[in-house]
């Protein structure tokens, strides 16, 4: 499928494989976890632009490659689980802007319910910004689609943004999809199904509940 990345390395796969089990203890999967987001910002960072420099190393002037200082990182952790991923994408990329977005699920209508926004009213050179949505579980891709609608709606092109997430359902990718086609999705595994509670099969239970152990 186009724009959707899944990341098959076999260190994601053994590290997926810690996260899934339910015997794992909660310091143990926030340390897998931590490692997966690794993983994926580094694939989801593949495409960044560039731009030449000239620098001195101990022996000579060079011109080297460097991220392009003109385009905006943007990071959107979509609260609770999302905060696991922001902390390594704000070590891998010191300069990148965190705004944080806290929706809640509606357990009965599975809708997501907005809390807190801290985007930007509005953004100057859309073109220039990269924004990369963090929501470790696309699940209904009910809350995922309600940050990149944010994001649209404040004039960014779609293909300017990425959702990163661990584990996706088939269900939730093809709401994404239908929707915006030209937002890339970076993610460890697509998963079987999603059952009638809108939990990810055979998933890994409720991401929040196990970062936070409020199980
Ligand atoms: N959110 C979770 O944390 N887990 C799921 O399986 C679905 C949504």
């Amino acid at each position: 499928m186009n724009n959707l990345y899944e990341i098959k390395n076999p260190l994601c796969l053994e590290n997926l494989a810690i996260l899934r089990d339910k015997k794992t203890k909660p310091e143990q999967f926030r340390t897998a976890l931590k490692r997966m987001a690794y993983f994926l910002i580094y694939e989801a960072c593949k495409d960044l632009s560039l731009e030449d420099t000239l620098i001195e190393t101990p022996l000579v002037k060079a011109s080297v490659k460097r991220l392009d200082r003109k385009i905006k990182l943007i990071a959107a952790p979509i609260l609770r689980a999302g905060l696991s991923f922001s902390d390594v994408i704000a070590e891998i990329l010191p300069e990148i802007s965190i705004q944080h977005i806290g929706m809640y699920r509606n357990e009965k209508t599975l809708k997501p319910v907005w809390y807190y926004d801290k985007t930007s009213v509005e953004y100057s050179n859309p073109d220039r910004l990269r924004i990369f949505i963090l929501d470790p579980m696309l699940a209904t891709g009910n809350s995922s689609l309600e940050a990149i609608k944010l994001f649209a709606n404040k004039k960014i092109p779609p293909e300017n943004i990425k959702l990163i997430t661990l584990l996706s359902s088939p269900e939730g990718i093809k709401k994404l999809q239908h929707a915006y086609q030209d937002v890339k999705i970076y993610t460890a595994c697509v998963d079987e199904k999603l059952n009638e509670k809108g939990y990810i099969i055979p998933g890994l239970g409720d991401a929040g509940d196990r970062i936070f152990n409020t199980l």
